[in-house]
């Protein structure tokens, strides 16, 4: 593409169109912003790129992302260990926690099972599930990837894998939003809910 910029200036702009949902065109506008604000700003955003990167892994026991050695819901002793909840990423996390409702642990995959995008089992945090298992005291294990074609073959391949350890294996159910209307709900959502309802 021909350029009428300074190189230090495409450079930048060729680095901000790495990110995701990021085109060329806001790709060179956050270019220009960041050469208008003033360098210690600039400074400090740098030093949170790097800092995060440099001190945010995933905990060793759930996957989740974190700062500390083990995170702070793996190190909580008053929730349930027995229970843990298997999620694609950690925003899922944040959304479960968000609730208030779920009082046991996660399991981060990092990924769905995506055979299209070459995402096969392997690609994720499989092992470390099965390892978290084999240690014993677990109960239950609770599929809550998205009802998408491949969060419910993760669930599937996930439910078929764990079935010869003899822990419970279950799914979230997903139903209409909490005041939705029938007739506005979508298909698969309506779906879903008569297939999952239960007894009253
Ligand atoms: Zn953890």
């Amino acid at each position: 593409m021909p350029s009428y910029n300074a190189l230090p200036l495409e450079l930048l702009a060729e680095e901000f169109a790495k990110l995701p949902s990021i085109g060329m065109k806001t790709a060179q506008r956050l270019a220009y912003y960041i050469i208008s604000q003033p360098e210690e700003d600039v400074q400090a955003f740098a030093d949170a790129l790097v800092s995060a990167k440099k001190k945010i892994h995933p905990c060793p026991c759930c996957q989740n992302l974190t700062d500390l050695e083990l995170c702070s819901i793996c190190a909580d002793d008053t929730r349930d260990h027995s229970i843990i909840c298997v999620v694609e990423g950690p925003k899922d996390v944040s959304a479960l926690e968000r609730t208030g409702e779920y009082t046991g642990v996660y399991h981060v995959l990092h990924g769905l099972i995506s055979p299209i995008d070459g995402i096969m089992p392997d690609k994720l945090r499989i092992r470390e599930l099965l390892a978290r298992l084999q240690k014993g005291g677990v109960q239950e294990v609770i599929m809550a990837t998205n009802p998408t074609a491949e969060g419910d073959a993760t669930a599937m391949y996930l439910a078929q894998l764990l079935e010869p350890l003899g822990v419970k294996v279950t799914r979230l159910a997903f139903g209409l939003p909490v005041g939705g209307m029938l007739e506005y709900a979508d298909d698969v959502t309506l779906f879903k809910a008569l297939e999952n309802r239960t007894a009253m």
